[in-house]
């Protein structure tokens, strides 16, 4: 057993970490409008901060653990953590989106992976089976289960679909820390690991490759990418263990209604 306090949190806290959430895909959406061909990363980490200063919060990444930035956006091979900068997106990326907050005491964490222009079919197929492995994992996450059923709903539809799971890095509770306990592995063994009861709100986020589940990392000291090379995608929300049903407190959904008026919203 850990030493670290596992998370529970009041439903009064749980609806306050639910607005931090839901900042997080609001300003994913803002994102969303700028992202395309020709865009720099850093361009779209300055209007999320600009975003959620102005939403009277404040960015959850920057100056924790010594991030330099609001946004982590990891393109292609990059699995997470990648630091934004003049790095400009070309059509046929693919960019994965993470994005924290911390308003009024609470953290929201959540991710995205965006089709930057025309994107390969066989990538568009790994951003599919990687959604699919988050709706998967967040099914699994009820009262009386325990974090393996969560880990092992996601590896079994990634490594069925032919994909690497990444092990190094693992979703997570989130609270008044950004990260908390427990570990929310994205691989594990059904009836193992923590037992997951109402009141903790976990941060579910498989991190998928096409190829090798091996990652490396960077000289920067930050960006994790796949060691094969090959594309990786991303997607986390922020759900609240409940009986039966978790429930869901982080949204795509501003996201997505401004990728469908863009044309560049994922169909399955
Ligand atoms: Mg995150
Ligand atoms: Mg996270």
């Amino acid at each position: 057993m850990g030493t670290k306090p596992l998370v529970d949190l009041s439903d009064d806290e749980i609806a306050v970490l639910k607005e931090s959430s839901l900042l997080v895909g609001k300003t994913l959406a803002e994102v969303a409008k700028r992202i395309g061909p020709g865009v720099t990363t850093g361009e779209l980490d300055r209007l999320a901060e600009e975003f959620i200063r102005d939403h009277g919060a404040v960015p959850g990444f920057k100056g924790l653990y010594g991030c330099p930035s609001t946004l982590l956006i990891s393109v292609n091979e990059q699995v997470v953590h990648g630091l934004p900068g003049d790095r400009a997106l070309r059509d046929g990326d693919i960019a994965s989106v993470d994005c924290g907050v911390l308003m009024n005491g609470l953290y929201g964490d959540s991710a995205y992976t965006f089709m930057i222009g025309e994107v390969a079919e066989p990538v568009k197929r790994l951003l599919r089976v990687t959604r699919e492995c988050l709706e998967k994992g967040i099914a699994a996450a009820i009262e009386g289960n325990r974090t393996g059923d969560i880990g092992y709903a996601i590896q079994q539809h990634a490594e069925s679909s032919g994909y690497g799971v990444v092990r190094e890095l693992v979703g997570h509770g989130v609270g008044h820390k950004l990260h908390e306990a427990p570990e929310v592995p994205n691989y594990g063994r059904r009836g193992h690991g923590v037992k997951l009861r109402t009141g903790m709100v976990l941060a579910i986020e498989p991190m998928i490759n096409m190829g090798v589940k091996e990652v490396k990392q960077l000289p920067d000291g930050w960006t994790v990418v796949s060691r094969d090379g090959k594309p990786s995608a991303h997607y986390e929300h922020n759900v609240a263990v409940r009986a039966g049903k978790a429930e869901v407190l982080s949204t795509f959904s501003y996201i997505e209604d401004v990728l469908k008026k863009k044309g560049e919203l994922i169909t399955a």
